[in-house]
């Protein structure tokens, strides 16, 4: 019996959620990554993905101090 798959490419499940998995936790009590998490929803409410991509990285980037 052989089956009719031929084709190569299975289902591939795409990871939707990567945006979220990937976003950092703005620190608390840090006014930058306040800032920037609110910039972050504000340009997520608007479809801005290359802004809440910024934000995230400037977020995650706390330790060695925003811009
Ligand atoms: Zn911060």
């Amino acid at each position: 019996m052989t089956e009719v798959t031929r084709y190569g490419t299975p289902p591939v499940e795409l990871p939707l959620r990567l945006d979220l998995a990937l976003e950092p936790t703005p620190v608390p009590g840090c006014a930058g990554c306040g800032e920037l998490a609110a910039l972050r929803g504000r340009a997520r409410a608007v479809g801005d993905l290359t802004t809440v991509t910024d934000c995230n990285v400037l977020i995650r980037r706390h330790p060695e101090g925003h811009r």
